[in-house]
């Protein structure tokens, strides 16, 4: 049998339902498991505590996949993990949302795997070993004769953890000759699933999108971090009188311009700009531009927690620039999609950015990732988006 038997006291996180067993507290591993391998974990002291998926490269030795002894991983147990994350989406979900995340990883007992739906399209991710091991089984289930195209987006860095190489690649069906286009409140946005970021657009910004859209009317906006357009376009629908849209990919910015024009907005009504954001606002500062409503969400700067002090300076400075650009009485919609900065830490950034913008801030909204990406509970790591809605005088 293929068992990995834990040091002493270190059963523990097993024992709440947190899913990973780190490689530090592995005492012995029996059976010469490889990549993608069920084992049973076991405490010290032999008990049974759950059955995995091993990976021998990875920090996080094994991902645990069910914590039942008479429950094994198989292929009823992923097809059963499927049918649960799609019913729990059709209880969270208004109804006739067309894009939205469909599988969330260790939220819904699959861990590493991510699930997009765009419309007709699925988009498949997977992040870990566990993930590329049970793709197959997990994309059965999802019935891909029922959807126009399954495409794999598995080239993402994260994976190089795993000793896994990129891949991306169609999985199932055809993808539209036309782009496709998903609607999203009175926005239709264009996804590139193919060489877009992430699964092709933050779905996870969705209800934020809405609030900024609700925020906007008549108000001069600043976008930062724009990507594709998602916060402008909202807030153009939103009766914004301007945005100005910064990113510094000119492949976002042309995505971005073309969701504009699908969406029939004045040319007029946005300023597109293709630069480095953190110079982006000291440029428009210095040339006294100011906004009643500004987004600010930069990309993940604390990849690691190892990377978190660098990262706090990174955030606190576009934070800054941001919160000084504000007219009295503006908005600021700011976040940060770093796992290892929590909800405090980046409110306590924030603070000191408004300390230094010698302005005051208060909180009138925290912010988080859309329903269709739950938290398990006993697994705070997956809560990665944080977000504040400030008002500032
Ligand atoms: N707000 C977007 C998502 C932003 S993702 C939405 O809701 O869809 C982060 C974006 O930051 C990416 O498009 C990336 O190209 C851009 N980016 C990364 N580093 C940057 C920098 N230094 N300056 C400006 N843009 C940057």
């Amino acid at each position: 049998m293929k068992r990995v038997a834990l040091k002493p006291g270190r059963e523990k996180s097993l024992r709440r339902r947190h899913p990973w067993v780190f490689s530090g507290a592995v005492q012995r591993v029996d059976g010469a498991p490889q990549r993608g391998d069920s084992v049973v974990v076991v405490s010290s002291t032999g008990e049974f505590l759950g059955h995995g998926v091993y990976c021998p490269k990875s920090q996080i030795r094994v991902r645990v996949l069910s914590f039942d002894e008479a429950t094994p991983i198989d292929e009823a147990l992923i097809a059963a993990r499927v049918a649960d994350a799609l019913a729990f989406r059709t209880r969270v979900l208004a109804p006739g949302v067309q894009a939205c995340r469909l599988i969330h990883g260790e939220a819904d007992g699959l861990p590493g795997l991510v699930v997009d739906r765009y419309d007709d399209v699925l988009v498949v991710q997977c992040q870990s070993a566990a993930a590329e091991r049970w793709r197959d089984a997990a994309v059965a289930a999802l019935e891909p004769g029922a959807w126009r195209a399954v495409m794999e987006r598995s080239d993402v860095e994260v994976r190089a953890l795993e000793g896994l190489a990129p891949r991306r690649g169609l999985l199932h069906g055809a993808l539209p000759d036309a782009p496709l286009v998903v609607t999203e409140g009175a926005v239709r946005y264009r996804v590139d699933v193919v060489a877009g970021q992430k699964t092709g657009f933050f779905l996870d910004q969705r209800d934020n999108r809405a609030l900024v859209a609700a925020c906007a009317d008549g108000r001069d906006v600043l976008d930062a971090f724009c990507y594709s357009g998602g916060f402008t376009l909202a807030a153009l629908a939103g009766g914004a009188a301007h945005v100005t849209a910064i990113d510094s990919s000119a492949d976002a910015l042309a995505q971005a311009r073309a969701n504009a024009a699908e969406n029939g907005f004045d040319e007029a009504r946005v300023a597109w700009r293709e630069e480095d954001a953190f110079a982006g606002l000291r440029a428009l500062h210095a040339a006294g531009r100011r906004f009643d409503l500004v987004v600010v969400d930069p990309p993940k700067f604390a990849p690691t927690s190892r990377h978190v002090a660098r990262a706090a300076r990174a955030y606190k400075d576009v934070n800054l620039w941001a919160l000084k650009l504000l007219r009295p009485g503006g908005q600021l919609f700011t976040f940060s999609c770093s796992g290892a900065i929590d909800e405090a830490l980046f409110a306590s950034i924030v603070a000191g950015a408004a300390v230094d913008a010698a302005v005051t801030a208060r909180i009138v909204g925290r912010l988080t990732a859309a329903p269709d990406h739950p938290v398990a509970l006993p697994f705070p790591e997956g809560a990665y988006l944080c977000g504040l809605r400030l008002d500032v005088t």
